[in-house]
């Protein structure tokens, strides 16, 4: 077998037969390694810098858990910040999820690409603040008005990347809170809004205004926890993105109809979801936020506001089929928490955002885009595997390892 060739051809499928697991690997990471101009040698062998680890990112260290890493690609992109072909790092330890995903990047890819552009960003902290009536409540909303272009400045010197964007208020009683919403550049940011909303609610609303901040967070951020506001007002990235796949594709490569895909949107989106009373109106949304936070250093738990998204699914008239995703939160950076990690660091580089942009927030925002339309991908894929009624051999076969 003739590794150079198999690489040289530049496909992450190939016909494996007579290689070993080991050689199929490498090929792989040859082939991504080569398009992306990328080393992979910590995902070739992971292992990460104790100290580094147990000081910044996880107290009382007793080791690591490994979680498998796959791609999928080529991805054709055409959004504001991501543009062109990429190839999208997936940790999953769920069986048929990479190749259902990778079937949907090449629908995708076939039909021109995705349209993909950020609609809102900001990442947000919202400290709750006691006052002693209604009354009060209301002078402090007029205060904070007048005081806003203070309270910018305020802000923005708590961290060079950090921009003050707006202050919502929501009073609930004698309760006051304020929603701060930042644009924090590269990084996701919660650290950063977290400090900066310490200096401004302790140091300066509590000592000029004098209503007391009982909680820095006061759970109308929403940060970590399923939450209308998140899905209304956005959190992190609003991004959404769409494509029209031709009715041949849909045929020859998702294996179904456009009438079919879209009788299953209307009764599992539309009804299903309403009968649940779901908040997030998709197939799998989760799935794709989940693999690629794993795989690129992302919060986990970020993955709730991520699994809060939309999808919205047409037949046109001439057979083809119209998808697109909305994703009202999705909470990233290429700089910071676990993306330092030398892995997750590996994984940012295959998308080609790995750290600090220049100018600074085109990194974060080329991965929004990223997610988004790889989200599109798997949700092509997923509505179409129901709608041929291919879901479940293909986890028979890819998840539980079944000739079926
Ligand atoms: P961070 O690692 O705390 O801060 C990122 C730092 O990167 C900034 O302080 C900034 O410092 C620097 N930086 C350099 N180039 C940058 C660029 N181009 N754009 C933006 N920043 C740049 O990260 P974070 O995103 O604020 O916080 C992420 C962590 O917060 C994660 O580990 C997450 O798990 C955790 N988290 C915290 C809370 C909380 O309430 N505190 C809640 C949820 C999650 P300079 O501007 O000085 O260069």
């Amino acid at each position: 077998m003739d590794f150079k060739k198999i690489v040289k051809k530049g496909k992450i499928r190939f016909d494996a037969s007579g290689l070993t697991a080991e050689e199929e690997i490498h090929i792989r990471r040859e082939v991504i390694g080569n398009q992306t101009k990328t080393s992979l040698k910590a995902i070739a062998n992971p292992s990460f810098d104790i100290k580094t680890v147990s000081s910044k990112n996880c107290e009382n260290l007793i080791g690591k858990v490994e979680i498998p890493l796959g791609v999928v690609g080529p991805l054709k992109i055409n959004g504001d910040f991501a543009k062109g072909d990429f190839y999208i790092p997936l940790a999953t330890t769920e069986g048929a999820l990479v190749a259902s995903t990778n079937r949907g990047c090449k629908a995708i890819t076939e039909s021109g690409g995705t349209s993909v552009f950020i609609e809102k960003l900001g990442i947000t902290r919202a400290p709750v603040f006691i006052t002693r009536n209604i009354k009060e409540a209301r002078k402090l909303l007029e205060w904070i008005n007048t005081h806003f272009k203070d309270i910018c400045r305020i802000a923005g010197k708590t961290d060079e990347h950090l921009k003050l964007l707006s202050i919502t208020p929501y009073i609930a009683g004698r309760n006051v809170f304020l929603r701060f919403s930042f644009d924090t550049g590269d990084a996701m940011g919660m650290n950063m809004a977290t400090l900066a909303c310490e200096i401004i609610a302790k140091d300066y609303i509590e000592k000029e205004f004098g209503a007391k901040c009982l909680s820095l967070s006061g759970n109308v951020c929403t940060d970590k926890k399923p939450a209308w506001i998140n899905k209304i007002e956005g959190r992190g990235f609003s991004v959404t993105s769409d494509v029209v796949i031709p009715k041949a594709t849909v045929k020859n490569v998702l294996k179904s109809t456009a009438g079919k895909v879209e009788e299953v949107y209307k009764r599992k989106i539309i009804i299903g979801s309403s009968v649940s009373g779901s908040m997030g109106f998709n197939a799998h949304h989760a799935n794709i936020v989940a693999a690629i936070f794993l795989a690129t250093g992302q919060d986990p738990a970020h993955v709730v506001e991520g699994s809060q998204g939309s999808t919205f699914v047409e037949k046109l008239t001439d057979g083809d089929l119209y998808f697109s995703v909305a994703s009202p939160s999705l909470v990233v950076g290429s700089i910071g928490g676990g993306t330092q990690l030398a892995t997750q660091k590996e994984a940012l580089s295959i998308l080609g955002v790995s750290g600090g942009g220049s100018p600074p927030g085109i990194n974060s925002k080329k991965l929004a885009e990223i997610i988004s339309s790889t989200i599109l991908a798997g949700e092509v894929s997923l509505l179409s595997a129901l709608a041929s009624g291919d879901l479940v051999k293909a986890h028979e076969k890819l998840g539980r390892g079944k000739n079926v």
